[in-house]
């Protein structure tokens, strides 16, 4: 499977001239199966530009939107999705039915005035709402995704995508369970106790897409907004013994250099710790082949 990075940023759209090396688009990714399969995972704003590629390549068949939740940031881009003004599309949405609320309540809420000057008529795609839920597998033929809950608002999904004997791990929003002490690491047995779930679902997994929102020295004023430091994340991703670390979800006051920062802490972290893990650091545009 090959994947591609649209939006690697957290909460809201930075664009400008501070983040353009690892981009400022809301979370979305692209994945192709080997058989060419499109999924799409998350509809922050770097769906735009995809949508409008897949129109100019006359991509026709069908596509799958996997939300992991409802956050703004994880929508924002649908209703700019161009594939939804054609017939010539047929789209699935998976999302997780959170709060007794059908999916498709999705659009009902992006398309009411006063905050969108069309309603739901407008959309010509033949649109289907699937509902996901957790700790779940889904095959479709070959290719199958693996779901589980996570520590984020209700109802957050990650993902897990196996292929050929190959797995990817998509989990943000996620806040890696410690008690954390200003200017200290967390403890690497404590963080194993308190994600057990997640660690197991990860374990061994060729790569890992995990938030990495913040760097440990802003951690302390965050606590508990459903967000992991880069130090609890490359502890986790040890635990999970994982090949490849991509690190996701960016803090949108973060500068280009700021983030530089946070890769410089977690690779000396990594390193000083005998890991053989392999740190990515995602940007718009990145396309992997696994
Ligand atoms: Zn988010
Ligand atoms: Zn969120």
């Amino acid at each position: 499977m090959k994947f591609k990075f649209w939006g690697t940023r957290g909460s809201v759209p930075v664009p400008g001239a501070s983040t353009l090396h690892y981009g400022g688009n809301t979370p979305c990714i692209e994945i192709r199966t080997s058989q060419n399969k499109l999924f799409i995972i998350d509809a922050g704003t770097g769906i735009r530009e995809l949508g409008n590629r897949l129109c100019n390549e006359n991509f026709h068949d069908d596509i799958n939107i996997l939300i992991s939740h409802t956050h703004w940031d994880h929508i924002q881009g649908l209703l700019f999705f161009k594939p939804f003004y054609s017939k010539d599309f047929t789209i699935n949405i998976h999302a997780y039915n959170s709060n007794g609320m059908n999916v498709d309540h999705i659009f009902d809420t992006l398309m009411s005035p006063p905050y969108f000057p069309a309603t739901k008529e407008v959309i010509k795609t033949k649109t289907f709402f699937k509902e996901l839920e957790g700790e779940k597998t889904y095959s479709f033929d070959d290719f199958k995704i693996e779901t589980i809950k996570v520590h984020h608002s209700k109802g957050t999904l990650a993902f897990k995508f196996i292929e050929n004997g190959k797995q990817l791990v998509y989990m943000t929003d996620n806040e890696i369970l410690y008690e954390h002490h200003k200017d200290e690491y967390p403890l690497k047995a404590e963080i194993i106790e308190k994600n057990q779930d997640l660690i197991s679902f990860c374990k061994d997994v060729d790569y890992l897409i995990h938030d990495a929102m913040y760097q440990i020295s802003d951690y302390d004023k965050k606590i508990g907004w459903g967000h992991s430091n880069n130090i609890s994340l490359a502890i986790f991703a040890m635990a999970a013994n994982v090949k490849n670390l991509i690190l996701f979800h960016y803090e949108p006051d973060y500068t280009d250099e700021m983030i530089d920062e946070l890769i410089k802490e977690t690779k000396n972290y990594l390193l000083n710790n005998e890991s053989k893990i392999n740190l990515i650091a995602s940007y718009e545009k990145m396309e992997l082949n696994i």
